[in-house]
């Protein structure tokens, strides 16, 4: 059997491992040929890998909506929408496609689900950083100060009336880096189901989002990236069909400095690269833009409190490991994730939240289990 993954070796060289290994997966365990395709885009690689007998064009048409959905959420160049929002900043409200509106107002949901561990108005501490960028840097401290105050997600105002979006404060920026990906793989995955696809895989640069099972009728096998090691080295597999999986990691973007680590997940508080001793976090959940929203949250809040929220919602789970190499999860990944690299060990999770957790309200609950609901 001709298996179009390998024929494309140079493109999924730089795919994450976690791909490599479903595709390799897919294409041993059943007839159908995957067609692939690879595109740079949303500042990561993108392979989607369609198992059905499905014109070429549709796997098109879902890049062309991420392509969309790319521009006009990029922070670079001067055209997003999301760069207008940021220019009008304590000027004006901007006017925005559903696309961003949307995104911005889960996000904000994420911000009342996490006390703000997750902001999208880290924007110009990202920037100043650059982390991942030709011009990263450790910023003098007083820069850093300089920008804290105009870190806030409350100053983000949303006018569902005219679908406007105003930052309240000269000077303030949104960053949807945290959370655009997650929403584009839903939407690539809708308009591939209205392709007629039922069997595929979607890895945007270490968010998978898997539709239907291997075409075979088997589970696919997802591999959770060993952090700081080399992409195809894994620290266990999630056994699963129809849902995503996303991790987030200071491994995926930093730089080091005098021995010190500085990488792109940032703490609100501080404006400093969030130091919690955790490598990497992993959500698992039928939404990709919930997987995307919480694994960074969850980053941000440390094991305790990070795996209090996730207890408190439904369809939801997590894995967590720590800098001891210690591996942390939710009872629901029983059976469903295995631990398959001995220099890991689970560890059971901490029983309770860390002093001073705020649990979210019931009504915030709600409208992030909502988008289990809505989204098809
Ligand atoms: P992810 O790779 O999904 O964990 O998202 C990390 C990206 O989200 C970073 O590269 C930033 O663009 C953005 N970001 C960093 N810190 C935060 C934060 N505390 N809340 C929301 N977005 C963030
Ligand atoms: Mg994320």
């Amino acid at each position: 059997m001709k298996c179009a993954s390998n024929g494309r070796k140079a493109a999924l060289g730089v795919a994450t491992a976690v791909l490599a290994l479903a595709i390799l997966t897919g294409c041993n365990g059943g007839p159908s040929k995957p067609v692939s395709q690879t595109e740079l885009l949303l500042g990561t690689t993108i392979t989607i890998t369609v198992y059905d007998h499905v014109d070429r064009s549709v796997i098109d048409k879902a890049f062309a909506r991420v392509r969309d959905i790319h521009n006009r959420m990029t922070t670079e160049g001067d055209q997003s929408e999301v760069v207008q929002i940021n220019r009008e900043a304590g000027i004006k409200p901007v006017q925005v496609t559903p696309d961003v509106f949307e995104v911005i107002k889960t996000a904000l949901d994420f911000s009342r689900l996490t006390d703000g561990a997750f902001d999208i108005t880290v924007g110009p501490i990202v920037k100043l950083w650059g982390i991942g960028t030709d011009h990263e840097q450790l910023p003098p401290k007083k820069d850093i100060e300089a920008l804290l105050p105009l870190v806030n997600w409350r100053w983000v105002k949303l006018n569902e009336a005219d679908h406007s979006v105003y930052l309240e404060k000269r000077g303030m920026g949104i960053d949807l880096g945290g959370i655009a990906k997650g929403y584009a793989a839903d939407e690539a995955k809708r308009i591939l189901a209205q392709g007629g696809v039922k069997h595929a895989i979607l890895d945007f640069g270490g968010n998978i989002l898997v539709m239907g099972t291997k075409p075979d009728g088997s589970n696919w096998r997802i591999g959770i990236q060993t952090p700081f090691k080399t992409r195809g080295s894994f620290l266990g597999i999630v056994t699963t069909a129809d849902r995503s999986v996303v991790t987030s990691g200071p491994y995926e973007r930093y730089f080091m400095k005098d021995g010190t680590m500085y990488h792109h997940i940032i703490d609100p508080k501080t404006g400093y690269p969030v130091q919690r001793h955790l490598t990497s976090t992993t959500i698992y959940s039928g939404v990709s833009m919930i997987c995307d929203g919480l694994s960074t949250s969850v980053f941000v809040m440390g094991l305790q409190n990070g795996a209090a929220l996730i207890r408190q919602l439904k369809g939801v789970d997590a894995i967590f490991v720590t800098d001891q190499d210690k591996v942390y999860y939710t009872s629901g990944l029983d059976g469903t994730f295995e631990i398959t690299n001995s220099d890991y060990t689970r560890e059971p999770l901490p029983a309770e939240a860390a002093p001073g957790y705020k649990p979210p309200a019931p009504s915030v609950i709600r409208a992030i289990e909502k988008l289990d609901d809505v989204t098809p």
